[in-house]
């Protein structure tokens, strides 16, 4: 194995803090979220790979957090954004014929979809979401859940990855604050509730039904690792907002054309009333959507409510969202990606069984992580002993020097793309194989 260098990183990371914050433009990309000493400074990516600027190559299952889900630079999604700047530019704050050719693939794709509108990330469209809720019900209160991510705004980056010492009861958490800056007044307008958790919905749906304009969640949890939906959990949420007039908001910014042509909402065939998609959308491209019932979608259809954003719908994003769903139209393509992803899960689950190191592999398809647990993980509480494990990291480093990419948190996910092929996975099983010998120590000891 050649010798693993990264002193050209180190020198450029080191350059970048003189002009960015902290040499980073992400919270998830820095020391703080586990890249130490620092990142990888990326030299260009190409299909399932990266190479950073120290020569290294890495086959990418970091596929920048979920966009990437053709890989990087795919020649459809790139030729068809390169061709319509060409042909028709990039935004006029008026509507172009192209734009309701992307929508329509949205529409035909995702089955509670009877309308949409662009924006530009998760985080803006999950804000629509809420509003368009609390709009049409007349009510405030918006239910989000313990471990899951909707972005990173002050009305909703709460009790994300809350310390245990200071959240409360199990059945009814605090709602805590997720980053300083955010007026604590706006805990009020939220409640806080554990994931897969029927009891906890029912009590808050039984004592403040009438106050609840939203539930609002991830259908498979993946910031938090992956955690999928118990059987049954996402239609007991879908019969009891339907029972109480509260609005269901799918946030499938992950899971959206990911674990299904369909989204989560087809694969367990549950029918929120909004949902809000992004990343593997735009396949590499900055798109996010928000679609939902006609009739509470039509709120802005009139202006009654406002959505606006200079960049909506720019040519970019559309030409990227619209090739994007053609690629993964293609026939047998989720059915490869999860073919693919299963022979990891199996195989990462096998090897570390064999080094004698605990461990719960979870993942739907192509978005799957693994905890070093000795019991299934069901919601954030189980999870909570387990985030950021040293363990992970360690393995997660040694991943790196044996050229496969992959977040050093475990809290972030594996992504499988259409473009990964048997012998990248056969490749990366070797990798892990190696890196778990190398590691066992570590993977094996008694601590977290
Ligand atoms: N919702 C979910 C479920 C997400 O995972 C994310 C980002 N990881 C967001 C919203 C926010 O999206 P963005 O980073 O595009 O603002």
């Amino acid at each position: 194995m050649a010798v693993y260098q990264t002193t050209r990183s180190e020198e450029l990371y080191l350059a970048a803090q003189e002009v960015i914050a902290g040499g980073v433009n992400s919270g998830a990309r820095g020391p703080q979220a586990g890249w130490v000493p620092g990142p990888p400074v990326v030299a260009r990516g190409e299909g399932a790979y990266v190479w950073d600027v120290d020569g290294n190559r890495y086959c990418d299952y970091l596929l920048a957090l979920g966009p990437m889900i053709h890989g990087h630079a795919h020649p459809a999604v790139t030729d068809a954004v390169t061709k319509a700047i060409h042909e028709i530019g990039t935004m006029f704050a008026l509507p172009y014929e192209r734009e309701a050719e992307a929508a329509r693939k949205i529409v035909e794709t995702v089955p509670s979809v009877e309308l949409v509108r662009f924006g530009n990330s998760g985080t803006e469209v999950v804000l629509h979401a809420t509003r368009l809720a609390r709009a049409y019900t007349g009510r405030d209160l918006v239910v989000r859940f313990e471990g899951q991510y909707h972005g990173w705004a002050d009305q909703l980056e709460w009790s994300h990855h809350p310390d245990l010492a200071k959240a409360g009861p199990r059945l009814r958490p605090i709602a805590l604050p997720g980053t300083p800056g955010i007026p604590g007044v706006i805990g009020q307008t939220l409640a806080v509730l554990p994931w897969n958790d029927r009891e906890a919905v029912e009590q808050l749906v039984a004592e403040r039904g009438r106050e609840i304009a939203a539930i609002l969640t991830e259908p498979i949890m993946g910031n938090t690792g992956v955690i999928p939906p118990e059987p049954g959990y996402l239609q007991f949420l879908r019969e009891i907002t339907a029972a109480n007039g509260i609005v269901l908001i799918f946030d499938e910014v992950i899971t959206g054309f990911r674990v299904a042509p369909g989204g989560a909402q087809a694969l367990y065939g549950v029918t929120p009333d909004l949902t809000t998609m992004a990343k593997a959308l735009g396949g590499g491209f900055p798109v996010a959507a928000i679609g939902g019932r006609r009739e509470i979608m039509d709120l802005v259809s009139d202006g009654a409510v406002l959505h606006a954003g200079t960049y909506n719908a720019n040519v970019v994003a559309t030409a990227a969202a619209s090739a994007s769903l053609d690629v993964l139209a293609q026939p047998g393509t989720h059915e490869r990606l999860f073919r693919l992803a299963e022979r990891l899960m199996a195989g990462f689950g096998e090897i570390l069984g064999r080094a004698g190191a605990p461990v719960q592999v979870q993942g739907v398809g192509p978005m799957f992580q693994f905890w070093f647990a000795e019991t299934p993980v069901r919601n954030y509480r189980d999870a909570a002993a387990h985030l950021n494990s040293p363990k992970y990291a360690a393995l997660a480093r040694a991943l790196h020097e044996r050229g496969v990419m992959v977040h050093p948190s475990n809290i972030e996910l594996w992504f499988v793309s259409t473009v990964h092929t048997d012998a990248d996975i056969e490749a990366t099983l070797q990798a892990f194989e190696d890196a778990v010998a190398a590691t066992r120590p570590i993977l094996t000891s008694r601590d977290a």
